[in-house]
């Protein structure tokens, strides 16, 4: 059975960019008689508020979303990640870093999707100091695995380049993982088998790919749906004015209709959608 998810992180409300990955994911579930589940990526204790969580199930049921099952938290699954952190480093993978990001700036010769690419200073080194990330050394991890592939219904089958982000962090030293590392074990956890969400998010997926070969994961599919811009080209946010849902919600617009547009592509004046943000794919 296809199962498909959507996964806001509470850290601001959710708008019409939002609506679009929800719709896309739910009806791709629903036309093929699936489930779409509901995950809060709510790890970032600091910039996460639980007031968003309660207008999200609200914005949700105005666009009349329904979602299979209990919402899963990712608060709740802490022990999950640091578990599979553990594993990481009794496998030789992960190594203590304390770098900042200017000394990363500094010494960096390469930019990768997320900034400058790490240039590898700790790689070698075997005693955490206090307060340290960790971060997967990835030309090791990959010599493990082998080489490794990866489909996006859109974009077809993708050879594994988790090297273009460098040793991407994994735990973090203020949160008890990174995205990578939960997004991963999530999808895994709550058995999805369609991994939808934005285009923006497409080369995350490599490294995604190379957590599940390192950590045993079942491989899911990838469908990267395109995202709704500004005029400009870039990608739609509230803070560059549009309202969000909450807003529209209690405007008094109806959010069926709203659901409805996004599904015919009819989009509000001066927004498109990009099907190719940042060059990918
Ligand atoms: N939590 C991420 C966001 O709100 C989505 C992550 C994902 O779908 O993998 O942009």
């Amino acid at each position: 059975m296809i199962v498909t998810r959507f996964a806001p992180s509470p850290n601001g409300p959710l708008h019409l960019g939002h609506a679009y990955a929800a719709v896309v994911a739910h009806d791709l579930a629903y036309e093929r008689g699936g489930a779409f589940r509901l995950r809060i990526e709510d790890i970032d204790g600091a910039r996460s508020r639980p007031e968003f969580v309660e207008e999200f199930f609200q914005d949700l049921e105005w666009l009349g979303l329904s979602w299979d099952g209990e919402a899963a938290f990712q608060s709740h699954r802490l022990a999950r990640y640091a578990g599979a952190g553990e594993r990481l480093k009794a496998m030789g993978l992960l190594y203590p870093c304390r770098c900042t990001r200017a000394e990363i700036a500094a010494a960096a010769t390469e930019i990768g999707p997320d900034g400058p690419i790490y240039p590898g200073t700790c790689r070698h080194r075997a005693v955490a100091p206090e307060g340290a990330a960790w971060r997967l050394d990835v030309t090791a991890a990959m010599n493990r695995t082998g080489p490794l592939e990866w489909l996006d219904e859109g974009a077809g089958p993708q050879a594994a380049t988790p090297q273009i982000f460098g040793d991407v962090v994994l735990l973090r030293k203020d949160l008890p993982a990174s995205y990578h590392l939960a997004a991963t074990l999530d999808d895994a956890a709550d058995g999805i088998t369609l991994v939808t969400r934005g285009m923006d998010l497409f080369r995350s997926s490599h490294v995604h790919r190379l957590l599940q070969a390192l950590l045993d994961l079942p491989v899911p599919v990838w469908h990267h749906h395109g995202l709704l811009v500004e005029p400009d080209g870039r990608k739609l946010a509230k803070r560059r004015g549009s309202p969000s849902l909450a807003d529209r919600r209690r405007a008094g617009e109806g959010g069926l209709a709203i659901a409805d547009a996004l599904r015919a592509q009819r989009f509000p004046a001066g927004i498109s959608l990009s099907q190719a943000l940042n060059g990918t794919p």
